[in-house]
């Protein structure tokens, strides 16, 4: 997920990723019709390797599911779908798991500005979207999932990072 893009800036970032796994062909330009999810879809293309970890890992080519798909609106990313260990505070870390999480991320979804949530220990306000969840939850903008492709390599990671001048989060899991 790339943290911290406004929702006018959404298109241009969406098309400066876009751009650049095409270009590189890690992904392949012909839209497709995944078969998880909903948003507009690519397959791998030959250079899917240089994206990830472990590049004999290439069973999931055989899949139906193999796509990167772009997910655009507010959205709560997860792949671990465990109760918090933790939620930190964004400020002081100090772990937060007693608030109302899940209604602090209806209201974030309705409207991102009501969904503060105070810390115990600091006493600072942050957006829910700004705390630290474990397992690994995330909530933004806009989100790029590639279903069943083995771990992202972290270089690849920073290389979209500078490409876009935006933190992205991670978050990892099997489904
Ligand atoms: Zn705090």
């Amino acid at each position: 997920m790339v943290k911290g893009v406004p929702e006018e800036e959404v298109d241009t970032v969406v098309k400066k990723i876009l751009d650049y796994l095409q270009l590189t062909k890690i992904v392949s330009t012909k839209p497709t019709d995944g078969s998880l999810g909903q948003g507009t879809q690519y397959g791998p293309g030959v250079n899917w390797k240089s994206a990830v970890e472990i590049s004999d890992e290439d069973h999931f080519l055989d899949l139906s599911s193999n796509s990167l798909e772009i997910q655009t609106g507010r959205t709560v990313f997860y792949a671990d779908g465990r109760e918090f260990d933790s939620i930190a505070c964004p400020n002081c870390g100090e772990n937060n798991l007693e608030c109302d999480w899940s209604t602090l991320f209806s209201q974030w979804i309705q409207d991102p500005t009501t969904a503060d949530w105070q810390c115990k220990n600091c006493g600072t306000s942050n957006a829910i979207s700004e705390y630290q969840f474990e397992p690994k939850w995330a909530l933004g903008n806009l989100g790029f999932t590639f279903w069943n492709w083995p771990r992202l390599n972290d270089a690849f990671i920073e290389r979209l990072e500078v490409l876009v001048g935006k933190k992205i989060e991670k978050v990892e899991g099997k489904i």
